[in-house]
């Protein structure tokens, strides 16, 4: 449970029922059906009218990606048209320097200072979050919420850092702006980016794992090495 006293969360006003915004950061290199579909699970099932899709520029504790930021960023665009909870945000690729989801969320606690914030986070990136720049202020900023995926499993002794701030239910999100922990079912996706692109180089690429219009802009650019 978040606890002001500890996180420097805000108890949200009772009279205020401002929904959690959902903030889904990654590579994207390419966005897949996978990130789609767990994102609007996570949607539905918390108390979240919206998530903001937010591509990294430069990724921290990870390879290169291999398509600019500019190709990533309209792939994103294409695949969340349609989706009437899904927004884009391009900040980090506006920004110059390494992304850090920190700075990212300072930026919008001060824009949006009384909702909720929630960070949407696979479980294989949540295993690594006590790598990531500054991470103790992650949960004074925003909520987490945790998807299970293919491969990964939960530990087994959860962390000190995820029992002080475990929720058991999404509604446990809109009592304040920040410092909950919250495991949310999603569908299990055998989707990642890494297997797209290895499909995309055998030039079997299909609507399966990809939107459409990304499958199109994929061979109009020739990216990830797509057969011309
Ligand atoms: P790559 O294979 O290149 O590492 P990826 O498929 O993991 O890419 P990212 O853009 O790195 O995609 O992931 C962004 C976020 O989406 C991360 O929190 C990741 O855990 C989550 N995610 C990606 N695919 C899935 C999936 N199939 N199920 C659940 N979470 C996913």
């Amino acid at each position: 449970m978040c606890d002001p006293e500890v996180s420097g969360a805000v108890v949200v006003d009772k009279t205020d029922t401002s929904p959690v915004v959902g903030i889904f950061g990654g590579t994207f290199d390419p966005v897949h059906n996978g990130h789609l579909q767990v994102a609007e699970a996570v949607r539905r099932q918390l108390p979240m009218d919206k998530v903001l899709f937010i591509p990294a520029a430069v990724p921290l504790l990870r390879v290169e990606p291999l398509a600019d930021s500019v190709h990533r960023l309209e792939m994103v665009r294409l695949a969340v048209d349609g989706w009437p909870g899904f927004e884009i945000d391009d900040r980090e690729i506006r920004r110059a320097g390494p992304s850090y989801s920190v700075v990212t969320l300072e930026e919008l606690r001060q824009e949006l200072p009384s909702m909720p914030l929630c960070l949407i986070l696979g479980i294989d990136a949540v295993l690594r979050l006590t790598e990531w720049y500054r991470w103790t202020e992650l949960l004074e900023l925003a909520h987490i919420a945790v998807m299970g995926r293919p491969g990964w499993r939960l530990p087994t002794v959860l962390p000190d850092w995820w029992i002080q701030a475990r929720a058991d239910t999404g509604a446990d999100l809109v009592k304040c702006t920040a410092g909950s922990v919250v495991c949310v079912d999603v569908p299990r996706l055998n989707i990642s980016s890494t297997g797209v692109r290895t499909e995309i180089l055998q030039g079997t690429v299909n609507t399966e794992i990809l939107p459409e219009p990304v499958v199109n802009y994929i061979k109009d650019h020739a990216l990830y090495g797509y057969p011309s």
